[in-house]
């Protein structure tokens, strides 16, 4: 079992510096978890903490059930993987790979001597792990290159089998996609992914990218200025965001935000801008906020081109018009930079559409996933569940 555990942690650099507060997560055994947020937030000093790189101010980490802060960082059994991950340049890829095994299982000389038949056994167990590893990760054929011999991608890749090859219980990333182009991103995104299946080693991967904490993660934990703002999987997190920071940062583009005045039309309850007016559907909790203002959240993948045929039908209170500014083509939608009154919006829109810039055009909203926020608390307004 290694599951990783949080328990009250705080991290206090200098005198007032927190760079983590009162952090309280777990980590399932054989888990991928992200830990997402922009940059400051503590997610690489929480990190760090894991693999005994620094010492919490407060709290305990636990791995396995066993509370670790007193054990040094080499008996953590723990593997990272940075971006600015150091081969070395004088090593082949093989001995870049095998160098730690050797190091862990291989004593000094005058035991290899004293040792020779168990000595051989060790090497050729290093020597099948280092290829088992390298076929894994398609890097078998360059085993006898130097790192300066080989692309970013496959450079990275070395330093992913080199943490794989000693078989920890836990993987701890840091970024370590950052240094590659986008197209490989994606690629080692994919790669990543199949690996964890494949070994199914509790693994706590840092970035600042929604996109990979969405794509990666089997639940992702959203941090902000040193606190745990909400940890679920990926589309709980997207559909159900548990303020409006995590609700503006996971999605992209980002979710709109306006103010508005709940109001209540006959039986109808609705988010009233000035400019146009949504109906609330199925949110008791709204009904202590009636007559007071919100912020209303409306995703760009949430509103519609009402001359294309979409599931959202038209109803009286979920239609918008709004003039086209820009109209951004991406070949499989359209980006559109909209305005109505002091609002400016981004919806992404069909390619099917006929709207033109500066014409103004007819939208409809999808009412089910409008998301409205308390302006005090900046939480979402939603029945607790
Ligand atoms: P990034 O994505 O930029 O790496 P991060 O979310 O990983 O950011 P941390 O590196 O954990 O953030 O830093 C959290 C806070 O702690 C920041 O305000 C940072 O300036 C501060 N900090 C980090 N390391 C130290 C240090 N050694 N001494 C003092 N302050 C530090």
């Amino acid at each position: 079992m290694a599951a990783v555990a949080f328990r009250g942690i705080d991290k206090i650099y200098g005198k007032d510096v927190k760079a983590v507060d009162n952090l309280n997560l777990e980590i399932n055994d054989k888990e991928f978890m992200v830990l997402v947020g922009p940059s400051g937030c503590g997610k690489t000093t929480a990190l760090r903490m894991i693999a005994g790189l620094e010492e919490p101010s407060d709290g305990d980490i636990e791995i396995g059930g066993v509370r670790v802060n007193d054990v040094p960082p080499k008996n953590r059994d723990i593997a990272m993987v940075f971006q600015n991950y150091a081969l070395y340049p004088h090593m082949t890829v093989y001995d870049n790979i095998a160098f730690g095994l050797r190091i862990k299982e291989l004593k000094g000389l005058f035991w290899q001597l004293s040792h020779f038949s168990e000595t051989k056994k060790i090497k050729t167990d290093i020597d099948n792990r280092v290829h088992e590893v390298a076929k894994m990760l398609d890097i078998e054929p360059y085993l006898n290159r130097r790192p300066k011999e080989l692309s970013g991608g496959q450079r990275q890749r070395v330093a992913l089998a080199r943490a794989i090859v000693r078989k920890p219980k836990v993987f701890l990333m840091d970024e370590p996609l950052s240094n590659l182009d986008a197209k490989l991103r994606v690629q080692t995104r994919a790669e990543l992914i199949r690996l964890h299946r494949q070994l199914g080693i509790t693994t706590v991967y840092v970035t600042h990218d929604q996109v990979e904490a969405m794509t990666m993660g089997e639940r992702m934990a959203i941090m902000r200025d040193g606190l745990l703002q909400q940890c679920d999987d990926p589309e709980k997190v997207y559909a159900k965001p548990v303020n409006k920071f995590v609700a503006g940062f996971i999605g992209s583009p980002p979710m709109n935000f306006m103010d508005a005045t709940i109001v209540k039309e006959g039986e109808a309850i609705l988010a009233d801008t000035g400019e146009f007016k949504l109906e609330v559907l199925d949110n008791p909790a709204i009904l202590g906020y009636i007559g007071k203002q919100v912020t209303l959240g409306i995703r760009p993948e949430a509103i519609f081109d009402k001359n294309l045929e979409t599931h959202v039908k038209a109803s009286t209170y979920n239609q918008i018009t709004a003039k086209v500014d820009v109209l951004e083509p991406l070949g499989h939608e359209y980006v559109a930079y909209l305005n109505s009154g002091p609002f400016n919006f981004v919806a992404t829109i069909d390619t099917g559409t006929k709207i033109k810039e500066a014409q103004s055009a007819d939208f409809l909203i999808n009412l089910d996933s409008i998301h409205l926020f308390d302006n005090d608390t900046e939480l979402r307004i939603q029945v607790k569940e």
